[in-house]
C-alpha cells in the first residue's frame, strides 16, 4: 500500500504537471468508487481549473478554482498517471501490466489526462467543497504527520502516555495518532532506531524515543527523493517505479541477512500485519 513517501511523490508531480490544466471531463468504468455519484462529480469539476494540491496523512487533495475539490485514496493498489501527446504510448504504460487497470481517466482541455490504474479497485475519489476537506471524517481523524515539524519526542511522549501497554510497532501504524506511516516505513523506521516492533510503548527510553523520531524523517525523507517504494503495485505518475527498495534494511527482506551485521532478518506478524526486524541489531 503506499504510505506517505509514495503519496507524496504522487501529489508533486500532478501539481508539477497539471497546474493550471482544465477539465474536460471524465470516464469511469468502476463508478461505485466515484462519490458522492459519477454525475455529480463531473459537473463539479468539468471547465475548472487546478490550483494545486495538498497531502493529509495518505489522501490526496486536488483544489479546482470552483471552490471544490477532489479527495483520493489509493488503497491498495491505486496510482496515477499522467499521460500526453508525447509520452502517451511510452514503454512503462504500454509494457507495465501494473499500469495497465485504468478505471477512471480525468481528461483536460489539452488532450492530458490523469489515469487512476488499480488493479485491486479499493482506491477512491470524491468531490466535495474546498472548505470542508480537513472536516471529512477520515482526515478530520488523522494524527500528526509524521513528516510536519509538529511530529517530535514531546509528541510521540504525549502519544505513548496514553498507550502504555501497546506495541510501538502497532502504534507507529494507527494513523490517527500519527499519519502516513505503514507497514514498510514502520519496519525501516524501527531498524535505524535500533528498537524491536514489540516493544511495550512504556518501556522506551528517552533516548530510544529522540531515536525513533529521527528514524522515521530520516526513512521517510530518503524514501521520498528515491521516490518511494515499488517492491509492488506503487508506480509515479510517469509509469515508473520508485527507487527505496534498493536501500531498504528489513522489510521484505525475511530470510535474507543483515546489511548491518549478517544476521537473518526475521518476520513476524504484529496485529494484522507482518513486521520486519533484525533479532541482533534491534532490541
Ligand atoms: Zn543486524
Amino acid at each position: 500500500m503506499p504510505e506517505l513517501p509514495e503519496v507524496q511523490t504522487v501529489v508533486s508531480q500532478i501539481a508539477e504537471k497539471l497546474k493550471g490544466k482544465q477539465v474536460k471531463g471524465l470516464w469511469s468504468d468502476w463508478q461505485k468508487r466515484i462519490h458522492p455519484s459519477f454525475p455529480i462529480f463531473v459537473k463539479r469539476v468539468k471547465g475548472s481549473h487546478i490550483l494545486g494540491t495538498r497531502r493529509f496523512g495518505k489522501h490526496i487533495v486536488i483544489d479546482f478554482d470552483n471552490e471544490y475539490s477532489i479527495v483520493v485514496h489509493l488503497k491498495m493498489t491505486g496510482h496515477f498517471l499522467i499521460k500526453n501527446k508525447t509520452n502517451r504510448n511510452s514503454k512503462a504504460f504500454t509494457e507495465d501490466p501494473v499500469n495497465r487497470y485504468i478505471h477512471h481517466i480525468l481528461t483536460f482541455i489539452d488532450d492530458t489526462t490523469l489515469e487512476f490504474s488499480d488493479m485491486r479497485k479499493f482506491g477512491w475519489m470524491q468531490v466535495v467543497e474546498t472548505r470542508v476537506v480537513e472536516d471529512l471524517p477520515s482526515i478530520a481523524s488523522l494524527g500528526v504527520d509524521a513528516l510536519s515539524e509538529r511530529f517530535t519526542v514531546s509528541s510521540l511522549q504525549k502519544i505513548i502516555e496514553k498507550r502504555k501497554k501497546k506495541t510501538i510497532g502497532e502504534v507507529l501504524l494507527e494513523q490517527n495518532v500519527i499519519a502516513g506511516i505503514g507497514n514498510i516505513y514502520r519496519s525501516e523506521a524501527l531498524f535505524l532506531a535500533h528498537i524491536l516492533p514489540w516493544r511495550l510503548t512504556e518501556t522506551l527510553s528517552l533516548d530510544e524515543q529522540k531515536e525513533l523520531v529521527s528514524a522515521v524523517k530520516k526513512v521517510l525523507r530518503q524514501a521520498l527523493r528515491l521516490g518511494g517504494m515499488s517492491d509492488g503495485d506503487f508506480r509515479d505518475t510517469d509509469g515508473k517505479e520508485g527507487r527505496f527498495q534498493e536501500t531498504r534494511y528489513v522489510y521484505g527482506r525475511a530470510d535474507d541477512s543483515c546489511k548491518k551485521c549478517g544476521t537473518i532478518i526475521v518476520r513476524k506478524k504484529l496485529g494484522q500485519r507482518s513486521a520486519f526486524f533484525c533479532p541482533q541489531c534491534q532490541h
